[in-house]
């Protein structure tokens, strides 16, 4: 089973143990016994699959102050412009189709762990 997942969701796969691995670190420093969800902002020119991404938190999850908790994906819009001409464009693209300047990506790569919602009460 893990094999199966690895191989098809590889690069979900690889983005899930990066979340995971900070937010455990974050809870452990909030002092959390466990972690009831965990909110991502994920850019969309990763081409991340937000179904898999999930089922692969699940996995990578396990064992961990992270198990059974949720994850809620956000998905970042692309924004990427024009250096030269300003031309907005919601694709990846290389040089501007008007100008052929050059253009930089804003937003639509980042992954940000932006909440994460524990449990630190102790007897529980
Ligand atoms: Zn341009």
């Amino acid at each position: 089973m893990a094999c199966l997942i690895l191989k098809h969701f590889v690069h979900e796969m690889s983005f899930a143990s990066v979340i995971v691995e900070n937010a455990l670190r974050v809870a452990e420093e909030n002092g959390a016994k466990k972690v009831k969800s965990v909110t991502v902002v994920v850019g969309e020119l990763l081409l991340i699959n937000p179904d898999q991404l999930e089922f692969c938190y699940q996995v990578a999850s396990q064992g961990t102050i992270l198990e059974n908790s949720r994850i809620e994906i956000e998905v970042a819009k692309a924004d990427i412009s024009c250096v030269n001409c300003g031309k907005k464009y919601s694709q990846p693209i290389y040089l501007c189709e008007d100008c052929g300047g050059f253009v930089s990506v804003k937003g639509g790569k980042e992954m940000i762990l932006k909440k994460i919602e524990i449990e630190n009460r102790d007897g529980g």
